[in-house]
């Protein structure tokens, strides 16, 4: 693999490169091109050969769906079980230590990990119930600022959806997240008034001009229909927003008939649907003493015969909700592959982490059309069983047509933040 440090400046033309036929605006699956590269963007031709002898490329990454401020906790607030509910219960009690010290650090230790696999556009949800959003939007704001040019930061707020009222704390938060130039989300969950709070969600989100995102039935209880629900209520209320659902676990334990006629609502409501498979194999279908059955994922075959955007994200990382991850999209595209049977599938599944969360997302779309950024991930894989047979540890990102210090952080550096108070 050429060694991107020791080359000239100067255009190159990457001739003899592997990429997805979809991103080149041609059918069919893998096709052999050149890419040329001047000034740190794609050009439309020129520069000096460069034999890449076959290596797949890909435009950087967008990660829709993570939850940076919860990131790297688990030393210190391991999830006692592996359950949903050991998750929640634990990171409820680890959030008296989340100054903006505490969560910063970790934040920025998750951001640099991204940046290294390849990843340039990240959302993150942000806890912001009692008193946290505080403390963690402006903390946010810093980061983002911070890390400008390397990865476009966006985040969404995370409540539960019985804290919601129309006239309580969450209004003073939806005040927060629309000053920082956020996105207005929720966890929703059965409960008796559902629509009422849905209603009362969107409203408020639509007087701040907000997007919505949403957490919705992280459950295998078939019983959980919150993604029906909202799907109607976008619909009937008009609301015109982009609105993403994550999760949707317990479509796949329902009835086929139900599922898909739930599906044909959120098409009809325009939602843009997320998935988190590996946070879901880890949560889903746990029982203490039995194998799992479920794989937690939702329906993402039957989701995009409907047209429906479909991407699929992180979610957590070393904390109780999931255990493992370092918000490397490719390993959560390799997984997905797996856990979904995306492969014998269609050609196009890459753009679950490229375009389709970019435009759920508002970011820009990553793109190897000359003009675009030359933010790019290059790997010694030349096709698909390559490419997800090795976690690719030794691809290479270039940023502006720059190669990047791909050096991950070490855990120690976070040690200091793990002891016992
Ligand atoms: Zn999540």
């Amino acid at each position: 693999m050429m060694d991107f440090r020791t080359l000239p400046d100067g255009p190159l033309r990457l001739e003899n490169v592997t990429v997805p036929a979809c991103l080149v605006g041609q059918a069919g699956g893998l096709v052999r091109t050149a890419l040329s590269l001047d000034g740190g963007r794609i050009a439309g031709k020129g520069g000096t050969p460069v034999d890449m002898g076959g290596a797949m490329v890909l435009p950087c990454f967008v990660d829709m769906h993570t939850h940076l401020d919860k990131g790297h906790i688990w030393p210190r607030s391991p999830n006692p079980h592996g359950t949903f509910t050991g998750a929640l219960e634990t990171v409820r009690a680890d959030h008296a230590r989340w100054s903006a010290e505490d969560v910063g650090r970790r934040m920025d230790f998750a951001l640099r990990c991204a940046f290294a696999h390849g990843t340039r556009a990240i959302r993150t949800h942000l806890d912001s119930m009692e008193g946290q959003d505080a403390i963690s939007w402006p903390m946010f704001a810093a980061a983002r600022d911070r890390w400008r040019g390397r990865i476009d930061l966006q985040a969404a707020c995370l409540i539960g959806c019985d804290g919601f009222s129309r006239d309580g704390a969450f209004r003073d938060t939806a005040d927060i997240v629309a000053d920082h130039g956020g996105v207005l989300g929720m966890v929703l969950y059965p409960v008796d008034d559902l629509a009422d709070r849905i209603e009362g969600f969107l409203e408020m989100a639509a007087a701040r001009g907000l997007e919505a995102d949403f957490h919705v039935d992280e459950t295998l209880d078939p019983g959980s229909e919150t993604l029906r629900a909202l799907a109607d209520i976008v619909t009937a209320t008009g609301f015109d927003a982009p609105v993403t659902v994550g999760h949707c676990c317990s479509l796949s334990a329902q009835a086929e008939a139900r599922a898909l006629d739930t599906l044909d609502r959120v098409a009809a409501a325009g939602l843009n649907m997320v998935s988190l498979p590996m946070c879901n194999l880890y949560l889903q279908d746990r029982h203490a003493g039995r194998t799992p059955r479920m794989r937690g994922i939702t329906l993402v075959h039957e989701a995009r015969a409907r047209g429906i955007s479909v991407s699929f994200a992180s979610d957590n990382t070393r904390d109780p909700f999931y255990a493992y991850g370092d918000l490397d999209i490719l390993e959560v595209l390799r997984q997905a592959t797996r856990i979904g049977h995306l492969d014998h599938a269609g050609d196009d599944w890459v753009r679950t982490v490229l375009d389709h969360p970019a435009a759920a997302c508002g970011f820009a779309a990553p793109s190897l059309a000359p003009g675009a950024p030359a933010d790019l991930v290059l790997f010694r894989a030349r096709e698909w069983t390559e490419l997800f047979a090795r976690p690719q540890a030794d691809r290479i990102v270039l940023r502006q047509g720059r190669a990047i210090d791909r050096t991950l952080p070490d855990y120690a550096e976070l040690d200091d933040l793990m002891e016992t108070p």
